[in-house]
């Protein structure tokens, strides 16, 4: 093998025993879904950071991923994806943030089809390139402002976003199907993470923890 199968299998801090521990730990930290799980345990995180950075890849912590963004904590990924899917089984589900398309590859093992939104372009260049090389082919993407949804392909059984807004954009309510769940974190110095569950035309709100997540910004960029 030359240096690049070698990398993407993972030695030594990226191998399959140091992931191993990190699925112990998301399990004592009470992440109990075993799609969730498995795609975790599947998905070799290291490839979606900076090679400087990954014999951390699985230590459960943020990492950067350029452009001031951050890759969540691996607890958080699961505890959203986890929340999202509390329901039962998903078809179409949206996502606003792609960053580093982490997040997106395990949505994308636990849910039928996912429509990924980002704002940074060359973040969500990158993103498509990784799940390409790992072989996750149920995600279309957009480059452009999430706070507006994708419409074309909603309603959608489930919207995920990965950055925080002050308050929840209509857009993103109003993309949601009959039924539907929406997980995003909410607030400017504090934030909350909330599960909104779409009823007709009622919307219930439930805070789950405490979180902290980069802002959700408006507007598309190239660089
Ligand atoms: N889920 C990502 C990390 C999220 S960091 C991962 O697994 O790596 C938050 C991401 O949201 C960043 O990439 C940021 O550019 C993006 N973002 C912020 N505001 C946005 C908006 N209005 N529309 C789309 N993406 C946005």
């Amino acid at each position: 093998m030359g240096h690049d199968d070698l990398y993407r299998a993972g030695i030594g801090m990226t191998s399959q025993r140091t992931r191993e521990r990190l699925l112990e730990r998301l399990f004592e930290e009470g992440i109990r879904n075993l799609h969730v799980l498995e795609a975790i345990r599947r998905t070799p995180r290291h490839l979606f950071v900076d090679e400087a950075l990954a014999h951390r890849a699985y230590e459960d912590t943020a990492l950067p991923i350029g452009h001031n963004q951050t890759l969540s904590q691996p607890y958080i990924v699961a505890r959203m994806t986890e929340l999202l899917l509390g329901g039962g089984p998903l078809d179409k589900v949206m996502e606003v943030g792609t960053g580093s398309g982490y997040q997106t590859a395990i949505l994308a093992q636990v849910v039928e089809r996912v429509f990924s939104v980002e704002r940074i372009y060359p973040l969500q260049e990158r993103a498509k390139s990784v799940l390409r090389d790992i072989n996750i082919r149920n995600v279309v993407f957009r480059h452009a402002d999430g706070n507006w949804g994708w419409p074309q392909y909603g309603p959608y059984d489930a919207i995920l976003v990965t950055a925080a807004p002050a308050e929840i954009p209509r857009e993103l309510l109003a993309q949601l199907a009959d039924g539907g769940r929406l997980v995003i974190p909410v607030g400017e110095h504090e934030q909350h993470l909330m599960l909104v569950v779409r009823q007709g035309d009622e919307f219930i709100h439930q805070q789950v923890e405490p979180v902290r997540f980069v802002p959700l910004l408006a507007g598309a960029i190239h660089s």
